[in-house]
């Protein structure tokens, strides 16, 4: 069986690649590679030219807007332009983490989703505790015309309907995994379209509880656990579960939506 992981960051130092090859060789196809700062871009890039399924994403992540250096958004664009597959993100608005500059942060967004429009690049959306002033954001700016992607959808559920028509994916992640998440995991089944469910593992993010592993990573530097790449066989298991199929149909489902947003000729 394979699958397409929407949204992952190979390129961090927990995830040696070693453990990539053996996602690849348990079935792990596509896999976008989300960058989050000038700093990784080159990182991102050299796994790109890796291996082709290793999708570039090239985005400046909320957290790192305080830190990023004068010149990002060009050479943003530069690393849009060498890779014309390449999406944007992972961006997005951030109000949880400590001392964040909601102005800074919205400033960037604007930029990088003028960017992925421009281009006509697929663009994966990072959102915590935010989700009133990034609706203001997508209500009236020109948005991707193949798409966007909300990565590890945190709901709320009434907006599924209305961020759908504006070209809303939905990732479907370990996050939904946790019990006190139920009601984030039945929206997958009442709420958003089948045709824009998408399944990621956010590796080395994201590490889920002992049964939905797979394979273990050592943890990282502050002892956080990391997320195996191949664990997006459990988590597809679970979707299955919750759409009420088997897990070959969920794996085939989210790879035809991965290939709508990410592959497909530009509109
Ligand atoms: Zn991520």
């Amino acid at each position: 069986m394979e699958i397409f992981d929407a949204h992952c960051h190979y390129q961090f130092a927990e995830v040696p690649y070693a453990a990539v090859e053996l996602a690849r060789s348990e079935g792990v196809g596509f896999a976008v590679i989300n960058g989050s700062s000038p700093d990784d871009w080159e990182d991102v890039a050299r796994l790109a030219r890796r291996d082709g399924r290793n999708l570039p994403s090239f985005g400046l992540h909320p957290w790192d807007v305080p830190t990023a250096k004068p010149g990002w958004a060009e050479l943003l664009r530069e690393c849009l332009l060498t890779f014309p597959e390449a999406a944007v993100g992972e961006m997005g608005l951030d109000r949880w983490v400590k001392d964040f500059n909601a102005e800074a942060q919205e400033k960037v967004f604007r930029l990088q989703l003028a960017l992925a429009v421009e281009l006509n690049r697929a663009l994966t959306i990072h959102c915590v505790k935010a989700i009133g002033p990034l609706m203001e954001l997508l209500r009236v700016a020109p948005l991707p015309a193949r798409g966007f992607l909300l990565h590890s959808w945190n709901g709320p559920v009434e907006l599924v309907p209305e961020l759908s028509r504006l070209g809303a994916y939905f990732s479907f992640s370990a996050h939904h995994l946790l019990p006190r998440k139920l009601e984030l995991r039945t929206q997958f089944t009442a709420a958003i379209p089948r045709d824009r469910i998408l399944i990621e593992t956010d590796a080395p993010a994201l590490c889920p509880a002992p049964d939905y592993r797979r394979h273990e990573l050592p943890p990282g530097p502050d002892g956080t656990e990391s997320n195996h790449p191949a664990n997006i066989f459990k988590t597809n298991e679970q979707l299955a579960l919750t759409l009420g199929v088997t897990p070959e149909v969920s794996a085939e489902l989210t790879r035809a939506n991965f290939r709508r947003l990410f592959i497909s000729p530009q509109k």
